[in-house]
Formats: structure tokens, sequence, C-alpha cells
């Protein structure tokens, strides 16, 4: 399909070029993004206006696009969670970050500060918070706001493309990791290895446990192999339940895959004393867990959201280290609906990157409507 074929652009005609920005707009739920020009936000006090380079597609923005959870955003929206650039303009108290620092708006793009949960290190559990490219406006977009507190700050020499990928699918995988409680002697099993699923393989490896990868597709097996993985089960072709517990069991599974037949699989492959850890949100929102076995065998269920500023930082340190690598590809904005149905399809092996740079919002409207083939 060509390249903005599903995505029309609309001009806003009473702003000049220089206001203008590029973005990508749910209009409707289940209706297909619409490539528009809108006006470049204004920060407000304690706020920053960055211009983006690089912006993840996460399977949360699908969500968000289609109305699926039961809180929904408020219409019309930009999704995207994956943000990263450099800060342009800061608002009036800013200072932690300064004009010219690059940048990531994680989901986490507002938090209180002062609740139990933000003051204990639990700001992702924040009954305030406010998420960027659902509660406001995400990183689609050429331009996006944010909240200075609650921006990752990405280290100097980190490429931006990376660094979007991990401000998302990277920190909540770390973070599951940690939610594990992976040991070095642990074998830890990984349902579903797309774009969160690689980065877990290599955080469990970095915790020094063996790895087993389950997934469907022999490319992202293939992929989570050379990454690190210590076994791979192709769960089309054979039962992940036997093949793990062949292996003695696992000590931990991570649940990714948005499935939750995957999610019984991860349960059921788990040795005794094991954890699984709930990660992907899948539109059918229940599984069926057996409460006898959950209780002799001693198994812990947690869930676990994102990660906070802290872990990103560390996310970001031992990429900077060259610990992890990215598995990503790079696209048009333009290419986002098309897009979001290659992640419904399954056929993207890493994480879809949009490259937002030099798409000059002073640029012409023909020129920009003749790039993106409409
Ligand atoms: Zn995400
Ligand atoms: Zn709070």
């Amino acid at each position: 399909m060509p390249v903005g074929s599903t995505a029309t652009l609309i001009s806003t005609h009473q702003l000049a070029p220089e206001e203008l920005m590029k973005a990508a707009v749910v209009r409707d739920f289940r209706q297909p993004l619409v490539i528009e020009h809108r006006p470049v936000p204004t920060p407000g006090h304690g706020e920053i206006v960055v211009r983006i380079e690089a912006s993840g597609l996460c399977h949360t923005d699908i969500h968000a696009a289609h109305g699926d959870w039961p809180i929904k955003p408020t219409l019309p929206f930009v999704p995207g969670h994956e943000g990263v650039g450099i800060v342009t303009r800061v608002g009036g108290g800013v200072t932690r970050v300064k004009e010219g620092d690059r940048v990531a708006l994680p989901w986490l793009g507002y938090a209180c500060g002062t609740c139990e949960f933000c003051v204990s290190g639990w700001e992702t559990l924040c009954a305030k918070q406010v998420n960027t490219g659902y509660g406001m406006d995400g990183a689609y977009s050429e331009y996006a706001k944010a909240f200075a507190a609650y921006v990752g700050i990405v280290p100097a020499g980190l490429d931006p493309f990376d660094a979007a990928p991990l401000a998302c699918a990277g920190v909540t995988t770390y973070k599951a990791v940690k939610a594990s409680g992976a040991r070095s002697s642990d074998l830890v099993a990984v349902f579903g290895v797309g774009g969160l699923g690689h980065l877990a393989v290599q955080y469990a490896k970095i915790a020094g446990a063996t790895v087993v990868a389950v997934d469907l597709t022999e490319d992202k097996l293939a992929m989570a192999k050379q990454l690190g993985a210590d076994y791979t089960v192709n769960a089309a072709r054979e039962d992940p339940v036997q093949a793990i517990q062949k292996l003695g069991g696992a000590d931990a599974a991570i649940a990714l895959a948005v499935s939750p037949r995957a999610f019984e699989q991860a349960f059921a492959s788990l040795r005794r004393k094991g954890t699984l850890v709930f990660v992907a949100l899948p539109a059918d929102n229940s599984v069926r867990i057996p409460i006898f076995e959950t209780v002799l065998n001693g198994i812990t269920i947690v869930g676990s959201i994102v990660g906070t500023r802290k872990d990103l930082d560390e996310v970001y340190e031992l990429h900077a280290r060259g610990r992890t690598h990215v598995i990503r590809e790079t696209r048009p904005l333009e290419t986002v609906n098309q897009s979001i149905q290659d992640v419904l399809d399954g056929t993207v092996t890493g994480r879809i990157v949009f490259d937002l740079r030099d798409t000059a919002v002073a640029e012409p409207l023909e020129r920009q409507l003749t790039a993106a083939g409409a």
C-alpha cells in the first residue's frame, strides 16, 4: 500500500506556516487517524514544548485510537507516548530541562507528586496521573507539550530512534523483569517477543536468568535467540506449557502477548513458588486462572504498569553502556494507519518508530502532499 494512502491532510488557514505542525489525530474511535495541521502548542507554567524527532508506535496507542478500554480518551486527540525530541520552549518555573535538551515523553505525563504513591516511588500508581497520548495530546506530532517534571532525560549520544521505544517498551519490560524478581538461577519465560518482548528477553538476561521466549512466529523467535534467549518455543507448533515444564517450569513468566490464552499458558508454565507478571492489556479483559493450583503452588500474580522516571534513567543508562539493542523500523508518520494494521496483523518484528525530523512546518503544503503520496 502506498505511503499515506490511508491518511488525509487537512490545512489550517488562519495561522502562519511556522505556527503550524503536522499531527496524526484520532477523530473517531475505530476510524483511520487523520493527518492534520494544528497550531504548535505554547508552554504553560511547568510545561515545555518539544520538537519531536522520533515517536514509537505502542499497542496502547491502538487501544486508545479504538477506545478499547473502560476509560476512554476525549476526542479528538493525538496518540503517542514514546516521543523523543528537543526542547524548543520552556514555560515559567521550569528548571529541570532547558532549550536544546533531548527528552522523552513517556506514558506517565503527569502525576500529583504528593500522594502516598508519588512519595513512595510508585508515581505510576498516582490516581491523579495524566497519560501522554491519552489524557493529553501525545507525540504523533511534530511538536508536543509536556510537563517538565515528568519527561525522561535522554543521555547525550543516545540515538533518538532507540530512545523512543525505550521510553515505553523499554521501561515497561525493565520494570516487569524487576517485578518478576528474576535472579541468576531462575528460568524466565517471556510470552510474546515483539516490540516489548525483545527487550524483556534482554533485561532478563541482564538479570542473569536463563530465558525461554515464546511466540507464534519464527522470525520473532529467531530475533529473540539473537538477543540472548536460551530457548525458544513456537506456540503455534508446540504446547508452550509442556515445553517449559520439560525445562523444569518457569520461576517467572512475563505475559506480554495481547491474548488471554497466552496469560493462561504463562500461568501453567510456572513451577512452584513461581511469579506471573501481567503486562499486556488485551481488549478481552479477563483470564481463567485456577484457584487451587495458585494456592497450593504458592503462585504470585503481579500487575506491572510502565515504570518510573528512575526506571527510565536506568533503562537509558543500560542502553548507553551498550547492554541492550532496540529492534525497530523507521517509517513516516503518514503510514500511521497502515502501521497500526501491521501491528494488529503481527507482521512487525520490532518496534515501528515514526520519523518526524525535517518535515519542516514551513514546508509548502503541496510539497508535503507530494511527499505523503496524496
Ligand atoms: Zn506504551
Ligand atoms: Zn500522586
